[in-house]
């Protein structure tokens, strides 16, 4: 997979995408990442890539031309290295569709994406019409600067690339992936300040241990985000430890 990052900061990557496992797939080309620097775009002397908003107000606004001809740039030098399908644009902004592991997924079956790091008030309105960009919000706060949400967006999907995490069934099991929180994890020691690793974990019996652990994160699901369970496809197993538990519980 092939990602664009464009930024007015790009000295901040890769940061914590050259390390562990995205660093890994970086260094066997399973993903691909350039960082462009916006001010290149600008057409004026002081690289400016900013603007004072129509209407007046506190705070300025990224400015059109640049963000587009830095986009269209990257499209071109892909189009030349022979690739056809057009990238999926992400632009970084609080009002966009919240970051889900479904969207991860969506976004991680596209060859190539730019994501574009806003600044200052934002970007002006028209970019995202004329990029077709997807609006994409990392969480209902807010953040200086789109270079951190990029960080987090592009670290859920390349995990999701397939080869970049070596046990494809570790994420088949993540939280979020099959609609629950994960199970609890332990490891040695077996007693830790008095407190045992549950019994089950210990007895090598391979199917005794599945249920534990699917039971676990139905539990833990319940309890934390119970608005996650009218969302999950629930196979007749596990409908069966809903009901034992809300019954137990309730
Ligand atoms: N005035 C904007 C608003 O209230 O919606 C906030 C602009 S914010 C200070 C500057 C940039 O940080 C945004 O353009 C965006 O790229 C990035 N940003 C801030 N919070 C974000 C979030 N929760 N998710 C994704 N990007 C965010």
């Amino acid at each position: 997979m092939r990602i664009d990052v464009v930024t007015i900061f790009p000295g901040v990557f890769p940061g914590p995408l050259g390390v562990g496992t995205l660093g890994r797939a970086r260094e066997r080309g399973l993903v691909d990442l350039a960082v462009w620097d916006l001010r290149e775009f600008s057409s004026d002397r002081h690289r400016t890539v900013d603007d004072i908003p129509y209407g007046g107000g506190a705070g300025m606004v990224m400015a059109p031309e640049p963000l587009v001809r830095a986009v269209e740039a990257i499209r071109a030098a892909r189009t030349a290295g022979g690739h056809s399908e057009s990238p999926a644009v992400v632009l970084t902004t609080p009002q966009g569709e919240r970051l889900t592991q479904a969207r991860a997924r969506t976004l991680a079956a596209r060859p190539h994406l730019i994501v574009v790091c806003g600044r200052y008030e934002g970007v002006d309105e028209r970019v995202v019409e004329v990029l077709e960009a997807e609006e994409v919000s990392i969480g209902d706060y807010v953040l200086s600067g789109g270079e951190l949400a990029a960080m987090v967006i592009i670290e859920a999907v390349a995990r999701l690339v397939p080869g970049v995490v070596g046990d494809a069934e570790s994420v088949a099991r993540d939280s979020f992936s099959e609609g629950l929180l994960d199970h609890p994890s332990y490891t040695r020691p077996a007693v830790f300040r008095g407190r045992a690793v549950p019994e089950v974990l210990l007895s090598g019996h391979h199917e005794a241990i599945r249920r534990w652990r699917a039971r676990e994160a139905l539990r833990r699901t319940l309890l934390r985000r119970p608005d996650l369970i009218d969302e999950a496809a629930l196979d007749a197993e596990a409908r069966a430890f809903l009901t034992e538990l809300r019954n137990r519980d309730g």
